[in-house]
């Protein structure tokens, strides 16, 4: 037999990798370390008995969409969801994407970008972000200019620097890119503001945002856009029918009578991030970046991976980022629980000091 080659534009690809090791605090991939409330469960699992499943699910997942338009005060033609907004993105690049059509993206970033740019066969252009991981305009409008991406991607908060991107420095990429403009607000709601207000039909721009953060539920996958509703139409007719299961749909939409208690953890895990970033601008190894997401990074004058190992050698697994370049001997921790942030806390400390004490 002569096994069938892949694609040979995808042979230099290689999967996602996060080590998913086991230990007593994870604080590596930006998850929220509290479940979603008791009273949510029940009412999910009592509409999954009352579910039909004999039947498809609902095709449109109107009353979800509906329903995510309510919270956020748009209307429902402007809402697509989807399995995690990585199936969002993934459906955005096979609508508008494609083989001579260019993504630009501004590094250091989120890996998945690039990786669902190059498996929908989209070349991938790099811009580079500014020693405080913003993107700078002028170097933005140049790229745009030169190059004419069909697709723009501004992450923000991005990941994993947590940098925060000014609407205005969005609303003028939007203006220049001659394609569409992907804000992947992953984190949001953990931001002060929102390129929700971008919005408009005249306007070739579309926010991502899922429930895997901010609403507890990354085990169920689900993610949306919100765009011009010429845009949610489009990416109706490349997605594939029934893709969003009832048992999704169902948890997107139960979800929303939650909000209060959504609000209040992201309050509370608001709070934390502040004191984590407090604590860590005090070590004096550690330079540590200012953050509108639920995780911080930080760079170590010691080397980012001898502490990595450090505080996995303590049962804290946190993200290695000190090989990635642009974020060269930096980590990434989650905000996790009171309890999850002071072992963190203490034990970084501990291999900080051990760190001197052999120098
Ligand atoms: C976590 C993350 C996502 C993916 O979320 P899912 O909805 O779980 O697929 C997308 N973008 C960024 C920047 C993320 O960090």
């Amino acid at each position: 037999m002569t096994r069938p080659r892949p694609r040979p534009d995808l042979q230099t690809l290689s999967g996602y990798h996060s080590p998913q090791l086991d230990v007593t605090v994870r604080l590596n991939t930006n998850e929220s370390p509290f479940p979603p409330p008791a009273a949510f469960v029940d009412a999910w699992v009592a509409e999954l008995r009352a579910a039909d499943l004999n039947r498809y699910p609902d095709r449109g997942a109107e009353q979800l969409r509906g329903g995510i338009a309510d919270h956020l005060g748009q209307p429902p033609a402007r809402v697509f969801a989807a399995n995690g907004s990585n199936e969002v993105l993934q459906t955005l690049l096979l609508t508008y994407g494609g083989p001579e059509r260019r993504a630009l993206l501004f590094e250091p970033t989120y890996a998945l970008h690039a990786h669902i740019a190059r498996i929908t066969g989209t070349p991938v252009v790099t811009g580079h972000r500014n020693d405080h991981f913003g993107i700078d305009l002028p170097n933005a409008l140049e790229l745009i200019e030169r190059e004419s991406p069909e697709i723009v991607f501004v992450c923000s908060p991005n990941n994993p620097s947590g940098t925060v991107e000014a609407l205005a420095t969005i609303a003028a990429i939007a203006d220049a890119a001659p394609g569409l403009v992907i804000v992947d607000e992953a984190y949001g709601e953990f931001a002060p503001e929102s390129a929700l207000r971008l919005i408009d039909n005249d306007r070739a721009l579309v926010v991502t945002r899922t429930y895997s953060k901010v609403w507890s539920l990354a085990a169920l996958r689900l993610g949306f856009a919100v765009g011009p509703q010429w845009l949610i139409e489009e990416l109706d007719k490349v997605v594939l029918p029934y893709h969003l299961d009832v048992a999704t749909q169902a948890a997107g939409r139960v979800a929303l009578q939650f909000v209060d208690e959504m609000q209040g953890r992201v309050h509370h895990l608001v709070e934390e991030r502040e004191r984590i970033f407090a604590a860590l601008r005090d070590e004096p190894l550690v330079e540590v970046f200012p953050s509108g997401a639920n995780f911080l990074l930080f760079r170590c004058a010691t080397g980012g991976r001898a502490v990595w190992d450090g505080l996995v050698a303590r049962g804290v697994l946190i993200r290695d980022f000190s090989s990635w370049p642009g974020v060269e001997d930096c980590l990434r921790v989650t905000v996790g629980t009171p309890e999850e942030n002071d072992r963190f806390l203490s034990s970084l400390d501990e291999v900080l000091r051990e760190s001197t004490d052999h120098a």
